[in-house]
């Protein structure tokens, strides 16, 4: 082989896309920490300690509460694998394109799909899942998305996970882009099964999945007839690795480990913050990002009530084609080094998608994109 390569040194961006966001100094000197193995008893005490530092920024009690060693997607997949059996009936409200990725999780699991559709930028209907409940009583789990990044949509979890709870159903919820950027509180709100990612307002690298679950989802899992379909997301063996009341821990796969150093970091970042003012910041950020783009004449897609702070889906400015976007796009990350998100789905080539998350979400951000846009328009 006769290649010439050399250490790859990346740009210095500002990530105010839809994830991953900015990581800071903090969090990636944590990373670049010596490495230790996975079953050495220091570890084992950080281990603990993500634990506990995951059940305050979820706001649960849930000893089952843990990283998964994979992306958000792989926490969504434990959530459906771990929870549901092939010919059980679960309800998904799709209002975006990670509710359709979970109704993916339902059909190849074999279990019945029952979709409750809202239009893409429209909260969850409350309604329309209850009419769903109704008509179908032999249901299990009622699954939805509480931050939709593909429309900035926010639902209303409590209301939902509470409707859920009413009708026998557990509840899966995707807190992905939630998680640290906006109110979220898993006890409170009665969510039996939660999933997030480390690289949106967690501001860490990507590639992790803190999921937590409620005493009522461990006694379903328990109960299942047939073994987990995944062998690596199965939690009956993951948590052979994570119970911190066994004296012994079981070899399951080899931790990620420096990946969660840094996470360790984040999550102190955020404790030390502290979990209301985090989600303040988001709140202010957003409102100042909102002044600035609207002196730019660019509009909101979501109604003020269900809007994301962390995730601001906006129109384009009247007039702009899709090629013209995409220019915009690579100008403002060529010439001012800025990444903002395209539109998915029905919305691609229509909307933009500014995340303000975790660290990324500052006032000189917020400075930096309104100038930039300025500049580029
Ligand atoms: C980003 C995201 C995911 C997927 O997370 P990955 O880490 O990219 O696998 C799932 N759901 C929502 C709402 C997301 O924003």
């Amino acid at each position: 082989m006769n290649m010439q390569v050399s250490s790859f040194i990346p740009p210095v961006r500002t990530l105010m896309g839809p994830g991953p966001s900015d990581v800071s100094d903090r969090v990636l000197q944590a990373l670049a920490r010596p490495t230790v193995g996975h079953l050495d008893p220091t570890f084992i005490g950080l281990m603990d300690e993500i634990k506990q530092l995951l059940q305050y920024s979820f706001q649960t009690q849930n000893a089952l509460t843990l990283p998964v060693s994979a992306p958000g997607s792989a926490g969504m997949e434990t959530a459906f694998v771990n929870l549901i059996e092939p010919g059980d009936t679960v309800v998904v409200c799709q209002n975006g394109v990670f509710g359709g990725r979970m109704a993916e999780n339902v059909k190849r699991i074999g279990a019945k799909l029952v979709l409750v559709e809202d239009d893409w930028g429209q909260p969850v209907s409350p309604q329309k899942l209850e009419d769903a409940l109704k008509a179908n009583p032999d249901a299990s789990v009622v699954a939805f998305v509480h931050a939709e990044t593909s429309t900035g949509a926010r639902s209303d979890a409590a209301t939902l996970c509470n409707l859920a709870a009413q009708y026998d159903c557990l509840s899966i919820v995707d807190a992905v882009t939630s998680l640290a950027g906006s109110e979220l509180r898993v006890d409170d709100w009665g969510i039996d099964a939660i999933y997030s990612g480390t690289q949106k307002c967690l501001s860490c690298v990507p590639g992790i999945s803190p999921v937590s679950f409620s005493d009522k989802a461990i006694t379903r899992i328990r109960a299942r007839k047939m073994p987990v379909q995944s062998w690596f997301l199965d939690l009956n063996l993951v948590l052979a690795y994570w119970d911190d009341t066994s004296a012994k821990r079981a070899y399951h796969h080899t931790a990620p480990v420096n990946s969660l150093y840094a996470l360790h970091e984040s999550l102190l970042v955020v404790k030390e913050e502290g979990l209301e003012n985090s989600w303040a910041r988001h709140k202010a950020n957003h409102l100042k990002l909102k002044d600035g783009l609207e002196s730019l004449g660019i509009e909101f897609l979501v109604d003020e009530d269900y809007r994301l702070p962390q995730l601001n889906a906006v129109k384009l400015p009247a007039g702009m084609t899709a090629d013209q976007e995409a220019t915009v796009r690579g100008r403002l990350l060529n010439e001012h080094g800025l990444e903002i998100g395209a539109g998915l789905g029905p919305f691609a080539g229509k909307i933009w998608r500014i995340g303000l998350m975790g660290h990324a979400s500052s006032e000189a951000n917020v400075e930096k994109c309104i100038s930039a846009l300025n500049d580029v328009l």
